[in-house]
């Protein structure tokens, strides 16, 4: 039975296993893949933001490269004598916005070297007043003016930025003949302030959608990463950080672009995502082990129960079988007249007599248990004297007791005890049980006391044996129905499981409690308190009168 029991509680432990397995592989595998799941999304937000800086480069360039259109001018004004002077008509048909200032200035000719600069805010030529800026324009023009005394060819002229001198950003165009031969050069000095105020604003609306809805927080730094433009306040700018960071490209390439979110960087949203689906599965996982483990709980507990009762069935089988075969053995020798003395004859008399009031009890036990089970188990309240019913029950147990060795104490409370409301029947009942265990586990301890006294608002009674002992952490589980002690000498001991849970069944009936204090080996006490007023018992028991170390089973 209790290898069939085993074979059953492995059978349930593989199959939580079983669940457990999977669920552990399904949950390390779900946190790879949302360790990945985390680090991809960051840089797809990190791309996605790059894409954002990507499209503004391109379009700032694109701008720029319109310049080209009012810098490529026809060369024969380079190369005949005085066209010059004309290509002031061309600059202010031609000159885009943002330019603070054109130049021109021919290779060949008369005036070769001459540079012209052209004003196009008021639209003509004027003298120049040699200061940074124009020492820089000449120095650009220089290469390209050795570059036409040498003849040297230029396939394909296109814009040439000079920005070495970050304040006067110069884009130059040169200007070929026939031959391929540079003839000329024209160029502009780019306004700064315009890029900022105009060009920029521009190409982050048109680049990035919520640009200015206060999403993103845009900078641009120069080289030495003071901030040149924003579309947030210095201290939002202070407070973030820039996700992304990408150069202009063709003109301000020592300016660095960089973007962050306002309310999260994308690293951010990524762990706080991660964090979330970790939870998320944490809890699914947590739910589901509850789960299981309580399916596991239940499904344990109803195998032990089915133990349990398999158990009971065949304790109580034989509880039953060994007083009728005693019974029937001096019932038989009585018949056949095989008693040799009257004295042998009331022995044998009382043998029956003991047996049949083991079977009784036995039978009422589990009666009294199927009427508990089905909530019809009903008592009638009398007022009497607990020390009068402890008496007349250890009158029973006399001569079962005498006949098996056992000396019982009895101690009679010092002053008569105040009545109590009781079903007389029961609390005998109850007695005959604790009796019972007192002797059936008394392994060879030969003396019970059996107590009563009165202990504040409580009259007690305290079976007191020398036995076995009952382990600390099944003090408590001995109240429940079936069970057992299942170590030590109580192997042998035949019983129900039922008497103490009728026990318990009975003393809480009476308002009372039943308590149990013990130590392996040295012996049990089994108190049961009654209380003397039942209205006062609740305030009693809260108030904590019952004694220290005894197990409450309630
Ligand atoms: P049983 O028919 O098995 O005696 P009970 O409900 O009366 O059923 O007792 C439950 C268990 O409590 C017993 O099996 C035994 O292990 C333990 N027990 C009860 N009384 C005593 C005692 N006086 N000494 C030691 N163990 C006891």
């Amino acid at each position: 039975m209790r290898f069939a029991s085993l074979t059953k509680r492995h059978a349930l432990w593989l199959g939580f296993l079983a669940v457990l397995a999977p669920l552990a592989l399904l949950l390390i595998l779900q946190y790879r893949w949302l360790v990945k799941l985390d680090e991809t999304s960051a840089l797809a937000q990190k791309v996605h933001l790059d894409n954002y800086l990507a499209t503004v480069a391109k379009d700032v360039r694109w701008t720029y490269e319109q310049a080209e259109r009012a810098l490529d001018l026809p060369s024969s004004l380079f190369t005949e004598e005085g066209q010059i002077e004309h290509v002031a008509h061309y600059f202010h048909k031609k000159a885009p916005q943002g330019v603070r200032r054109l130049f021109a200035v021919g290779f060949v000719g008369e005036k070769a070297n001459y540079l012209h600069f052209f004003d196009p805010a008021a639209g003509c030529w004027t003298e120049p007043v040699w200061g940074d800026e124009e020492r820089d324009i000449y120095f650009a023009a220089a290469p390209w003016s050795a570059r036409a005394k040498k003849h040297v060819e230029i396939e394909t002229p296109s814009l040439v930025v000079e920005e070495a001198d970050s304040r006067h950003r110069i884009l130059l165009y040169p200007i070929t003949d026939e031959a391929e031969h540079v003839v000329g050069l024209t160029g502009m000095v780019l306004d700064e302030g315009f890029f900022l105020s105009q060009v920029l604003p521009a190409a982050f609306t048109r680049a990035l959608p919520k640009f200015s809805e206060d999403e993103y927080v845009v900078t641009v730094r120069d080289r030495r990463g003071e901030l040149v433009f924003s579309n947030a306040s210095g201290k939002t700018v202070r407070a973030v950080r820039e996700e992304v960071k990408r150069p202009f490209s063709l003109v301000f390439t020592d300016w660095t672009m960089g973007l962050a979110s306002r309310h999260a960087t994308a690293a951010e949203v990524a762990h706080r995502n991660f964090a979330v689906n970790v939870g998320l599965s944490a809890l699914l996982a947590g739910v589901l082990l509850g789960g299981v483990l309580l399916a596991l709980r239940t499904a344990s507990r109803a195998v032990k129960l089915s133990t349990m009762k398999s158990d009971f069935v065949s304790n109580v089988s034989h509880e039953l079988r060994t007083p009728l075969a005693s019974i029937r053995v001096f019932g038989e020798l009585l018949r056949l007249g095989r008693v040799e003395s009257l004295d042998r004859a009331r022995e044998y008399g009382e043998y029956i007599e003991t047996e049949s009031r083991r079977l009784t009890q036995l039978i009422n036990n589990i009666l009294d248990f199927s009427s508990i089970e089905s909530g019809r188990k009903s008592y009638h309240f009398e007022r009497a004297d607990l020390a009068e019913v402890v008496a007349e029950t250890l009158k029973t147990f006399e001569v079962r007791l005498r006949q098996s060795g056992f000396v019982i104490r009895f101690e009679r409370p010092a002053a008569p005890l105040p009545p109590v409301s009781l079903d007389a029947g029961a609390i005998a009942q109850s007695l005959s049980n604790l009796l019972d265990n007192a002797v059936k586990y008394s392994n060879g301890g030969k003396e019970i006391a059996v107590k009563v006294e009165r202990q504040g608002g409580w009259v007690v009674v305290a079976v007191v044996d020398q036995g076995v002992g009952i382990p600390r952490d099944e003090q408590r589980k001995i109240f429940d129905r079936f069970h057992r002690v299942s170590t030590g000498l109580i192997h042998d001991v035949k019983g129900s499981g039922l008497g103490l849970g009728i026990v318990r069944h009975i003393v809480e009936a009476h308002q009372g409690r039943v308590t149990v204090e013990s130590k392996p080996g040295e012996g049990s006490t089994f108190s049961v308190w009654l209380p003397i007023d039942a209205a006062a018992a609740a305030a009693a028991a809260s108030s904590g009168t019952l004694p220290e170390g005894a197990t409450q089973n309630a």
